[in-house]
């Protein structure tokens, strides 16, 4: 900025003497046009040499006091909005990102480009800030919790007095918030790297009927432990992905599914394809969502309330979703409190896969 404003005190020096010059030729040559050099002139006799008559002296005077004046009129028109542009680029460093300089009424040349420019800026910088910032307060917040508990209850084992069935339930839940904290700052992890542009999307062909049969056995003791009916067809269909990564979107949708599906309860889960396009439906009777909440879910720490008192992280849909986004597919959910949630997965089908 203070380049800029240098830059531009320089060429309004140079334009400054120009005028100056410019006004002096045109003024001598107006007397000169209308007196003749012999008037204007007298001889000095001191010193032997012509010197101005006092009207062209005056005139010159006159003219420099003029373009003065003018080019004064001038820089300050020009200067003012510049050193708006360098008061408002000051607060923005000092982390003041509400500044806005009003270029309305101001005759559309380059610096009032410049002033839209910095205004779109600092708009999307404030935006920017804004997620920082939540997402600061959010990872704290999220450690935070596990972090006191672990604490609280490290300090209750101490007591010497305390009975075996209280240290073992105080053990039992330093070593589940052990646990949460471990899985908080792994997904955190996967989350930003996925996030980044630096991951690279490896191109394998599997079988995606497999991977899922595979992630259902995976994940067998949990839905069996909960009485859990799996409805499951799928068709086989050869996939071009990264094959860790897409076993992570079934982990965590189905894992979810049985999460959030109560005791006696239905899953089903569907793959086919359809007009180039491979689908994967997961649906459960389970707890369900309202609308408001359905548009929040993908968010990055984002967990309904009553899901609170179950394990999760709320990471695990922004991960999934941005797997299958990385695999230019789409995934969306629709939900109806208290009657079940069903998440549908699409993804281009390539021509090579098959
Ligand atoms: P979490 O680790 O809490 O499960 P997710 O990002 O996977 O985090 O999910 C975000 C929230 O979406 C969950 O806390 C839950 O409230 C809701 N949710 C996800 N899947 C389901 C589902 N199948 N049924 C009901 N609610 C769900």
């Amino acid at each position: 900025m203070k380049k800029i404003i240098s830059s531009l005190v320089f060429e309004y020096m140079i334009i400054f003497v120009g005028v100056l010059l410019i006004t002096n030729i045109v003024a001598s040559t107006v007397v000169l046009m209308i007196f003749g050099f012999e008037n204007l002139t007298i001889l000095d006799t001191f010193n032997g040499i012509q010197k101005p008559t006092m009207i062209a002296l005056r005139i010159s005077l006159m003219s420099m006091v003029v373009g003065t004046f003018f080019i004064y009129i001038a820089t300050k028109f020009v200067l003012k909005p510049i050193n708006k542009l360098s008061e408002a680029a000051k607060k923005v460093t000092d982390g003041d990102f509400s500044v806005i300089i009003p270029s309305e009424g101001i005759i559309k040349n380059e610096i009032t480009t410049l002033m839209d420019n910095f205004n779109l800026m600092v708009k999307e910088l404030s935006k920017i800030e804004y997620l920082h910032k939540d997402f600061v307060s959010n990872v704290s917040h999220e450690f935070k919790t596990p972090i006191t508990a672990i604490l609280g209850y490290a300090e209750l084992l101490a007591s010497p007095t305390l009975k075996e069935d209280k240290r073992l339930e105080y053990a039992e839940i330093i070593t589940r918030q052990s646990t949460r904290l471990s899985k908080l700052s792994t997904d955190l992890l996967r989350l930003s790297e996925l996030e980044s542009d630096q991951i690279t999307i490896k191109s394998e062909i599997f079988r995606l009927d497999e991977q899922i049969l595979d992630v259902i056995l995976l994940l067998q003791s949990e839905w069996e432990q909960k009485n859990i009916d799996m409805d499951i067809t799928l068709e086989k269909i050869n996939f071009i992905g990264d094959k860790a990564l897409i076993y992570q979107v079934w982990v965590n949708i189905i894992g979810n599914a049985i999460r959030y599906t109560n005791i006696n309860g239905n899953i089903g889960v569907k793959l086919h394809h359809v007009d180039g396009r491979i689908i994967a439906v997961i649906k459960d009777n389970g707890i369900g969502m309202t609308v408001e909440q359905q548009n929040s879910i993908f968010e990055r720490f984002y967990r309904v309330e009553e899901s609170r008192t179950t394990e999760g992280t709320g990471l695990g849909l922004p991960i999934a979703k941005r797997i299958i986004v990385l695999h230019g597919g789409n995934i969306y959910a629709k939900s109806e409190l208290n009657n079940g949630t069903e998440f549908v997965i699409e993804f281009e089908q390539k021509n090579d896969a098959f």
